[in-house]
């Protein structure tokens, strides 16, 4: 089930300067042009799991009081080795 655009600022926190918005869950700072297109792309690609988990172990309210600042492939590269651990 796709995000709505209401939803992309549950995950999303828009710059001072209206134009880009950072990931709540990843750190990544994407351009916020009048459309949250592409902020519902980096949810429904990276984070679809965890935006519709209801596992208690891993709470949304986590990642929204420490976001993490990394790049985009270096949350690829954490997110693969805690699967594969
Ligand atoms: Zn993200």
């Amino acid at each position: 089930m796709p995000l709505t655009h209401s939803d992309a600022w549950q995950y999303f926190t828009r710059s001072s300067d209206k134009k880009s918005a950072t990931c709540n869950l990843c750190g990544a700072n994407l351009t916020y042009m009048g459309s949250t297109s592409n902020l519902l792309n980096d949810v429904n690609n990276k984070h679809q799991s965890s935006a519709f988990s209801n596992d208690p172990q891993s709470p949304m309210s986590s990642f929204v009081s420490t976001p993490k600042k990394v790049s985009a492939s270096e949350s690829e590269r954490i997110t693969c080795t805690t699967v594969k651990d």
